[in-house]
């Protein structure tokens, strides 16, 4: 009996001893996974630091802090095209920075170490970074008043925009304007004149034909090409007033009185003094552009060259 109770017991003991094994096992088991788990974790976070923009960054240069900042403004996939420049970050912190024009600013910098940073930015945003006409982008019409036409960008031989003419009263010679065009500058022009002041036109719509042959006689420091004047728009005139008809007329009340009052008629003054390098044209103290007054608001508040505003408010949106 006492023989049969201790086989019993063995027998139990027997039983149960494969149990005790298997929670061994798990417990490893169990380590093991989660040391796996670690393992992954930790080089997970290895490679995400490797690969990181912030560590591609340090490695090509930039300290701690400009790496840091740089991450935090631009989006990765202008991070992966960033070289090392010393004025990476005040290029890319530049209020008209836009993107896709990133290369060509580090080139234009690069050879031009003298400018300011918002200089090159202006520069190449313009594309004054390249020589004129030699792009020949085209004028995009279907913008209507906000169209953009320099050295750059061009209009072709068979634009011709509707057209009035413009009363004697208001013009020295024969003078044409779009019909917007002329209905604003009657309203500036009867402002001007309860103060006394007297606005003329003194030019305006010139064809493509008539500019091809203006060019033709007094070539490209005098004249612009074809295709390249605005006047060729029919929204760009001269104003000039009794006594001054050129350089003079910045001298004049008249254009005092336009440098604050023109664009709440739409026009701009297209191109103005120590601009030339930005609009291609010398100061004009004479040239008005028509571009509606909402645009001509903005871009006279804004106190770019119409070539700055387009290329990064209109051109980039
Ligand atoms: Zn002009």
């Amino acid at each position: 009996m006492e023989n049969e109770i201790q086989n019993n017991i063995e027998n139990e003991v027997k039983k149960n001893k494969p149990y005790k094994i298997s929670k061994n096992k798990v417990i490893k088991f169990a380590i093991l996974v989660v040391s796996i788990i670690i393992f992954i974790i930790f080089m997970v976070t290895i490679i995400k630091f490797l690969t990181s923009d912030y560590h591609k960054l340090n490695k090509m240069g930039y300290d701690k802090e400009t790496a840091k900042k740089i991450v935090a403004i631009k989006k990765s996939e202008v991070v992966k095209k960033l070289d090392y420049n010393e004025k990476m970050l005040d290029i890319l912190t530049s209020k008209y920075f836009i993107d896709k024009n990133l290369e060509n600013y580090l080139n234009y910098y690069n050879n031009n170490k003298n400018k300011s940073i918002d200089d090159v930015i202006a520069i190449v945003n313009v594309h004054a970074d390249k020589d004129f006409y030699s792009l020949e982008l085209k004028t995009d019409t279907d913008l209507g008043n906000a169209m953009l036409v320099n050295k750059y960008y061009n209009l072709d031989e068979n634009y011709e925009p509707e057209l009035v003419n413009v009363k004697n009263w208001y013009s020295y010679g024969e003078q044409k304007v779009t019909e917007e065009v002329y209905d604003q500058f009657i309203l500036m022009f009867d402002a001007a004149k309860e103060e006394d002041l007297t606005l003329i036109i003194n030019d305006s719509y010139r064809s493509y034909e008539t500019q091809k042959k203006t060019h033709k006689l007094y070539g490209d420091a005098l004249a612009a090409r074809a295709g390249a004047s605005e006047h060729n728009t029919g929204l760009a005139i001269d104003i000039v007033t009794y006594g001054a008809d050129g350089d003079d007329f910045d001298q004049t009340k008249e254009f005092a009185w336009l440098s604050k009052n023109a664009h709440k008629y739409g026009f701009i003054l297209r191109y103005p003094k120590d601009k030339e390098y930005l609009t291609g044209y010398d100061y004009e103290s004479w040239h008005y552009r028509y571009l509606g007054r909402d645009l001509a608001t903005k871009v006279y508040e804004s106190g770019l060259t119409y070539e700055e505003y387009y290329a990064y408010y209109i051109e980039n949106k």
